[in-house]
């Protein structure tokens, strides 16, 4: 049962078109994992979070899409404009929905107002002006060079061109940015009061990363880093913040109970087991306790404690599909699949066919190795993958269960888009190469195949 692990450069995320994903439970089992992650109970929080917002801005037709980034970091930025990039650090510092809200209805109007194509320009405009530079700067320390050290005028001359230019890019490229935070943030209070929200929380966020906090002087942060927050600037913020009658406006204690679940589950997957439990001590009762001692039991080995703690879970809140999904993932994991297939039904059924949740039902189907099981495992994970078109898993475990079949031709095909969406292009090229030969010229199998043969490898991927 071992669950796909893979190490990619984090860089790659904003560049590749599929990205190498994995489920938390084995995140936690590498140093440092996949850069992004994947969690259908921290992903419909997000995505709950975020879609009034989107609506309020008029992008709720665009399909945005909430990606997690596997990093400790605060940040959250936009990179293409279809997708909102959080590192699940910005999660665990959010101590509210209204704070990670406020970031998101930030971050939702750089998106609103153009911002990424516009700051792409500046780049392309900014890079140019640096070649000329340092060929001016170059061409002038030569001449300098030439007239010897008593000729110091020139060489220093030399110095300033190719200083000068690139403060005055340097320059450029901050003030830009600035006027592009102070609309983000006008924008974002904007879309806040639209949907009867505070900016409160965005307000606190931003107040922590003020330049003369002590935050900004660590210098690390890369949120810091792309998003710069003069004191004048988080004023304003607050002054716009304050005169809206949502100001006080406290978030729905349900709403809270399922961001500190959230919260709780990040941090016993991602965190080291002492710090979960200096978190989350056994003399706290609250479910969001609970609820990371029960996954820290289960990831360091003992299935039977955590079972007996998923149970108690259960019991509280029985139609919470991700207690029945935790239960399921740690039968599964604990080598006992065809236990596993109860409760992965009932966690499928509420929560209403989650496909990452149909993967894992699809995989504890295969894992039992009863071919009674084969049709239902390739049903569930082709309705699966037709909506999760991203996540390797589902491909990899539909190979699993076509091979099983006797149905080579699918099973190749399956595989190749397994290796394809873990940026393997060597191996999803040999695959699907074998996959055409397996189907009949033409048909949709063929067609699919032949697809990933020509596809052109992305900038940082595998090109041989
Ligand atoms: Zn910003």
């Amino acid at each position: 049962m071992a669950l796909p692990r893979k190490t990619s450069k984090l860089t790659a995320v904003a560049t590749a078109v599929s990205l190498a994903m994995a489920p938390m439970s084995a995140l936690a089992q590498q140093a440092k994992g996949p850069p992004v992650i994947r969690d259908t109970e921290a992903e419909q929080l997000l995505r709950e979070y975020t879609r009034p917002i989107l609506r309020a801005a008029g992008l709720e037709k665009q399909n945005i899409q909430i990606v997690i980034i596997n990093e400790s970091v605060f940040n959250a930025f936009v990179a293409d404009g279809r997708r909102i990039f959080v590192n699940y650090g910005a999660m665990m510092q959010s101590e509210t929905p209204n704070q990670i809200i406020g970031v998101m209805a930030h971050e939702t109007g750089h998106l609103a107002g153009g911002h990424l194509s516009k700051m792409r320009e500046q780049m392309a405009q900014a890079q140019t002006q640096m070649i000329i530079a340092m060929l001016l700067g170059a061409g002038a320390m030569v001449a300098g060079s030439r007239g010897g050290n008593s000729n110091g005028g020139l060489a220093n001359a030399g110095a300033a061109v190719v200083a000068g230019p690139q403060e005055m890019i340097r320059r450029t490229l901050i003030s830009y940015v600035r006027q592009q935070e102070e609309n983000a943030d006008r924008a974002g209070v904007k879309f806040l009061n639209a949907t009867g929200q505070s900016a409160k929380g965005m307000y606190e966020t931003f107040k922590r990363f003020t330049n003369d906090s002590l935050f900004a002087a660590r210098g690390a942060d890369p949120y810091v880093q792309s998003h710069p927050m003069p004191a004048e600037r988080v004023a304003a913020l607050e002054e716009m913040a304050r005169s809206s009658s949502y100001w006080d406006k406290k978030d729905d204690p349900a709403l809270q109970l399922r961001h500190d679940m959230v919260r709780a589950k990040i941090s016993a997957f991602m965190e080291r087991q002492d710090t979960v439990y200096r978190r989350y001590p056994s003399s706290n009762d609250s479910l969001p306790a609970r609820y990371a001692r029960a996954i820290t039991t289960y990831l360091h080995g003992d299935l039977r404690s955590a079972l007996a703690q998923i149970d108690g879970l259960i019991q509280l809140q029985p139609n919470n599909p991700y207690f029945y999904e935790l239960r399921g993932q740690a039968l599964l994991e604990g080598a006992k699949p065809a236990e596993a297939i109860a409760p992965l039904r009932k966690a499928v059924s509420l929560s209403n066919n989650a496909p990452l949740i149909e993967m894992l039902l699809g995989q504890a189907l295969v894992a039992t190795d009863n071919k009674a099981y084969t049709e239902e495992a390739i049903a569930i994970l082709r309705a699966a993958v037709a909506r999760e078109s991203e996540a390797p898993l589902g491909y990899a475990q539909l190979a699993m269960a076509y091979g099983r079949k006797g149905d080579f031709a699918q099973a190749d095909l399956a595989s190749a888009q397994a290796a394809f969406l873990r940026g393997d292009n060597k191996t999803a090229r040999e695959l699907a190469s074998r996959a055409k030969t397996r189907f009949a010229v033409g048909t949709p199998g063929w067609v699919k195949a032949d697809d990933i043969v020509a596809a052109k490898p992305l900038p940082g991927q595998n090109s041989n």
